[in-house]
């Protein structure tokens, strides 16, 4: 049975065609410059060339049309017929407080995804025209829709509230709702499974560290709190994103500097975090390689990335009385052992010791995935690749019980 994953952005379409009977990814792609000049498909069937195909796009439906076409092209193709698609899974940015799981999408999900266009004003409006464009071009294939937002649902009041007047909660629904869920809940359930423990008896700490990152606290299964909030602005400083920050400082940047609204929002999603502390580049391998250089600022950044991650694992095995094991994952916690390394520094009081020969050889000799603490550590600390797109294809067979 293969399952159609979508993550539609407002000018781009990615996709891939997973096979669940032994979950390989069959094809991947993305849609870019949808509605814009010089559109084009970039699609990678698995095993072969990747194939470049500049189309005009001009809706998320013509590019969905083309996804297709090119799902079922002869030459370069993976399967005969549209309908090998069993089911799509849809990846969809905010739920608000209504979604605690992934749903079949029908008339009342649409409605849901719509009354939170405030809440996820970039993502949910471009969900929301690839859930219609997949319905327009395969109107009678089940979809399922997967909330970025609906693992961090089990959060209690006291760590989702904000210390604001009330009525902000009930006037405009202002609170944590935390992000990357699925990531952290596919996590939850691997490491699980990697233990050979059910996920109700372990406490963990996932790290997700990526472009954008987070933190949570997972107590029994159950996300008991996250480092994101409202928006995924909040938390730690982030590729561009500045993360959490005294908030008085918006309103004084914002008169002195002269800036709209608008313009503090871009300043601090777009020209903040180790982007804008470095001055030189938001990709931690450049960072990297620049501070081995000697580059003060890029050491800035990259020290205060690391502080701020291993001040939430500080915090969230307090708020969880205590914590079994810490994950990383995502293109930093996946793929740069100094960063590792660093978070871990000196936690040897709490029972966190890692093995930093273990710690260098993953990825490496030790692959992508295993345990780098010491043999000694109370803790268990993991790399752990994230695989949100399967975890979307694995909701979509539960729930439409294919
Ligand atoms: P993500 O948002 O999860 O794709 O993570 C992207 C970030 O991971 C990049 O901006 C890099 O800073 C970092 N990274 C470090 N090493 C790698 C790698 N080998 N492959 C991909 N991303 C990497």
């Amino acid at each position: 049975m293969k399952i159609l994953v979508i993550n539609a952005g407002s000018s781009s379409l990615k996709y891939q065609l997973i096979d669940m009977t032994d979950e390989s990814v069959l094809a991947k792609g993305n849609a870019e410059r949808i509605g814009i000049e010089d559109s084009i498909l970039k699609h990678l069937p698995t095993g072969r060339e990747k194939v470049e195909i500049p189309a005009p796009m001009k809706t998320h439906t013509e590019a969905m049309k083309l996804v297709i076409k090119t799902l079922i092209n002869p030459e370069y193709g993976v399967i005969k017929d549209m309908d090998e698609i069993a089911a799509v899974g849809h990846r969809v940015l905010h739920g608000g407080a209504k979604i605690f799981q992934s749903v079949v999408v029908d008339d009342d999900v649409k409605k849901v995804i719509k009354e939170n266009f405030d809440l996820g004003p970039l993502h949910n409006p471009a969900n929301l025209m690839g859930i219609e464009a997949c319905q327009d071009v395969m109107p009678n294939t089940p979809m399922v829709a997967v909330f970025d937002t609906a693992f961090h649902q089990t959060m209690p009041e006291e760590a989702y509230m904000y210390a604001l007047p009330y009525e902000a909660y009930e006037k405009y629904s202002i609170r944590r709702y935390g992000f990357h869920g699925t990531s952290h809940r596919y996590i939850s359930k691997r490491i699980a499974k990697l233990l050979g423990k059910s996920p109700e008896s372990i406490k963990i700490i996932t790290c997700h560290l990526g472009n954008g990152s987070s933190v949570a606290a997972i107590n029994g299964g159950k996300c008991v709190d996250t480092s994101m909030g409202l928006t995924p602005l909040e938390g730690l400083p982030m590729g561009t994103r500045c993360g959490s920050i005294d908030p008085a400082i918006i309103p004084f940047l914002m008169e002195k500097e002269d800036m709209t609204p608008e313009e503090m929002n871009v300043y601090m999603n777009k020209k903040s975090g180790v982007l804008g502390i470095s001055g030189l580049s938001s990709d931690f391998r450049d960072l990297e390689k620049a501070a081995i250089k000697g580059d003060k600022k890029a050491t800035l950044a990259l020290d205060m990335f690391c502080y701020s991650v291993k001040k939430y694992i500080g915090a969230y095995a307090a708020a969880m009385d205590g914590v079994d094991y810490i994950i990383f994952t995502a293109g930093i916690g996946e793929n740069t052992p100094s960063v590792r390394e660093k978070v871990c520094a000196n936690l040897d009081y709490m029972g966190v010791k890692i093995d930093k020969k273990k710690n260098n050889q993953i990825p490496g000799k030790l692959g992508k995935e295993g345990c780098i603490s010491a043999n000694d550590s109370k803790v268990g600390i993991y790399v752990v690749p994230t695989n949100e797109e399967l975890m979307i294809a694995r909701d979509t067979v539960e729930i439409l019980g294919l």
